[in-house]
């Protein structure tokens, strides 16, 4: 749950990732940072908080250089404090390098335990870190061989962005977990932009070239780019279904498929699947949006808005303590009681996750004057936490885990509630798009749905307790 942003060749390398982030916000809220290259030396900002707010114009134009990567964070490993906040940036004896990370390594105790165990000091929690001294103790000489070197140790969902004096050099895992796509400046054959989704490049007007493939790692420098493989790394595809659900922008393309379009399609494959007798279809907005206009058209019912969102909260998932997230849910959303009044409502969202949430919203659409609530969720039940870098509880907080959907019905008070079964899932999502990742992959490959399915890519032995440190609430 973090964005990442990167710009190679060009002046104003500061303003154009600060508006890159802007635009990749909903990826992490709870700090941001932007480090550049004046091809000398690098110069960092991060603080915590939104991105307007954690960049004043002075700090930007601080920020010198033709190179800059830039991170937005919502921290899965490593607790909620400005040191380890994004990107990481350090001296060490071939130069400097900074790092940025989306993603989760799943490793990262161990190597850490290793390197601790021969010396090594960290200055903060996030598993990033631990890349940082594989790079710096590799015995590689160029940049991009000590990063291979470095990370043929690591395991896990990574998203990376390397900065040094001359270079940038961007890396996606070998199952490509988490997106990351290619752009171009306008007006330039060699001005690149890398960012974790699409729509941070409509902001700045740069043209999306491709999406970084699984496995590849591009160096950017002097003398131009290069593609490269992750040496003896299995490329297999795994593309995160969680970010079509719910994570990602409906405005960004992921793996050749519009996000928009695929929410839409989860809906329409809802209302196959789970359909309800009702007056009005309402979204769970932002995210239930499309999802909700998908199964309202299917069912020939109305689509209105019945819960108007105000825009100047964040996600309330997002904001780490227990008490403002609760909280949130109010702060966020207020019901439209003429479009309620005596109605049978569908809601839509597009997961439950604790069940908080949904339990407030259908008491709020209950007490605005709905005579009936029947909740329908546009994808599988959440069963699984992610290892792979999206913020997810323990499998016990997880209300699908241990209850059945009638219980969790009960448990949010809904007449009604209907999931989106993983196979109605996997195929609105192969429905969308010619050339989308996992279509090399029949049968269901392609993807991970391990928060679905309980089928994690990579086998390791989970510490929870550790690697989901802040929702465990240790
Ligand atoms: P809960 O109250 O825990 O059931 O939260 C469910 C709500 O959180 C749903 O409305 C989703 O849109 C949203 N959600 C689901 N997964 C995540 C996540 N990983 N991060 C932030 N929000 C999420």
């Amino acid at each position: 749950m973090c964005g990442v942003f990167g710009v190679f060749g060009n002046g104003e390398a500061a303003n154009i990732t600060y508006l890159g982030l802007h635009a990749l916000q909903h990826r992490g809220q709870e700090s941001a940072g932007i480090v550049t290259s004046d091809g000398e030396q690098l110069h960092a900002h991060r603080a915590m908080g939104l991105v307007q707010d954690a960049f004043k114009q002075e700090q930007l134009a601080e920020l010198t250089g033709r190179i800059a990567i830039g991170h937005v964070r919502y921290s899965t490993a490593g607790g909620s404090h400005l040191r380890n906040a994004q990107p990481l940036a350090v001296d060490y004896a071939k130069g400097s390098l900074a790092v940025c990370h989306n993603g989760n390594l799943t490793n990262a105790d161990e190597i850490r335990a290793e390197l601790e165990a021969k010396g090594s000091i960290f200055s903060s929690t996030a598993d990033t870190e631990v890349l940082v001294h594989l790079v710096a103790r590799s015995k590689e000489i160029a940049i991009e061989d000590r990063i291979m070197d470095a990370l043929s140790r690591v395991e896990g969902a990574y998203s990376l962005l390397f900065l040094t004096e001359d270079s940038l050099v961007v890396v996606r895992d070998p199952m490509g977990i988490r997106p990351l796509c290619l752009g171009l400046l306008p007006g330039t054959r060699d001005a690149h932009v890398v960012a974790s989704e699409p729509c941070a490049f409509d902001l700045i007007g740069a043209e999306f070239v491709r999406d970084v493939e699984p496995g590849e790692i591009l160096v950017l420098d002097a003398a131009g780019m290069r593609s490269l493989r992750l040496p003896g790394a299995r490329v297999e595809r795994h593309a995160c279904i969680f970010e079509y659900v719910y994570f990602a922008r409906p405005d960004s393309q992921l793996g050749g498929r519009s996000v928009y379009e695929v929410r839409k399609e989860l809906g329409r494959a809802l209302a196959r699947e789970a359909p309800a007798e009702a007056d009005v279809v309402i979204p769970v907005p932002d995210s239930g949006v499309p999802s909700a206009i998908g199964y309202a058209k299917a069912l020939a019912l109305p689509f209105e808005v019945g819960l108007i969102r105000s825009h100047y909260v964040g996600r309330t998932f997002i904001e780490p303590q227990q008490s403002i997230r609760h909280f949130g849910v109010k702060l966020k959303l207020n019901p439209v009681g003429s479009i309620l009044k005596n109605k049978r409502v569908v809601v839509i969202d597009d997961s439950i996750v604790r069940g908080t949430t949904s339990r407030k919203i259908v008491k709020m659409v209950r007490d605005a004057g709905a005579r009936e609530v029947h909740l329908r969720i546009s994808s599988p039940p959440t069963e699984w936490p992610c290892y792979y870098g999206i913020d997810t509880p323990t499998r016990r907080e997880l209300i699908a885990s241990s209850h059945t959907s009638d219980e969790i019905a009960r448990y949010v008070t809904a007449d009604s509630l209907g999931y989106l079964s993983l196979e109605g899932m996997m195929r609105a999502v192969a429905a969308c798009g010619e050339r989308g990742e996992g279509d090399a992959h029949p049968g269901g490959g392609g993807f991970c749905h391990a928060c679905f399915s309980g089928a994690y890519a990579i086998p390791f032995q989970p510490s929870p307790s550790k690697r989901q440190l802040k929702l465990v609430g240790v």
